[in-house]
């Protein structure tokens, strides 16, 4: 069942020129990355009652769409979840808000990614490609892998995830992104190197995805 948290967050940043409503699904996360900000909240802790259903946040939506033009859809990982309830909480907000439609992802779920695409039921993505995956063995790197995502991945893995990257950027919707954050362990050529697979992969496909390397905000305590 998909279960969501029951703080919505207004955002004007995170989808440049739309006033954006944030929501995340309380379903945990397949990665555990360093400095994640809702590893406390959404990943160790299991819903607890204070939990939304879909269809309290739809009807949440029906009172409040007027106060936002676009919807971002978040987890912990949003794409865990069952892609037939997925599929009918997509239709239905999508009967109600006119607006665009986005989901965040880590990009290890592409083909489920690519069928909500194709179904028309999200108009983008923002990808976080937390490394530079094709340039990272997953055997060889794993401590570099586990030090930022929190797992040593598969090759299979660490193919899906590119899979996601190229796809968003083949999809090229204009509300899509993939982005990083600037995390401190890592240098610079980290970064270059996503940027310049961004911007090659925009170059084979005609497509014009912006890359973002986001500032790291290290998680405030609880009760800060
Ligand atoms: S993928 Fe996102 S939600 Fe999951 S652990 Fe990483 S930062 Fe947190």
């Amino acid at each position: 069942m998909l279960v969501f948290y029951p703080r919505f967050i207004r955002t004007f940043d995170d989808l440049p020129g739309y006033v954006s409503l944030l929501i995340h699904c309380w379903s945990g996360c397949n990665m555990r990355c360093f400095g994640c900000h809702n590893a406390s909240e959404l990943i160790d802790a299991k819903p607890d009652g204070r939990h939304l259903t879909a269809a309290q946040v739809l009807e949440r939506l029906r009172e409040g769409h007027q106060l936002f033009d676009a919807l971002l859809l978040s987890g912990g990982e949003f794409l865990m979840n069952d892609m037939t309830e997925i599929r009918s909480f997509l239709k239905r907000v999508k009967a109600l808000f006119a607006g665009p439609i986005i989901v965040y992802t880590n990009g290890t779920f592409p083909r489920k990614m690519q069928c909500l695409l194709d179904e028309g039921l999200i108009d983008g993505v923002h990808l976080d490609m937390k490394l530079p995956y094709h340039c990272l063995d997953p055997v060889e790197d794993a401590e570099v892998y586990r030090a930022i995502i929190g797992i040593a991945p598969s090759r299979k893995y660490r193919q899906a995830m590119l899979e996601s990257v190229e796809a968003v950027i083949r999809h090229d919707s204009k509300v899509s992104q993939i982005r990083t954050v600037r995390y401190p362990l890592l240098s610079e050529e980290y970064f270059e190197h996503i940027r310049l697979y961004v911007n090659e992969l925009n170059i084979r496909h005609g497509s014009t995805v912006p890359y973002y390397l986001n500032p790291y905000y290290p998680p405030q305590p609880a009760n800060a």
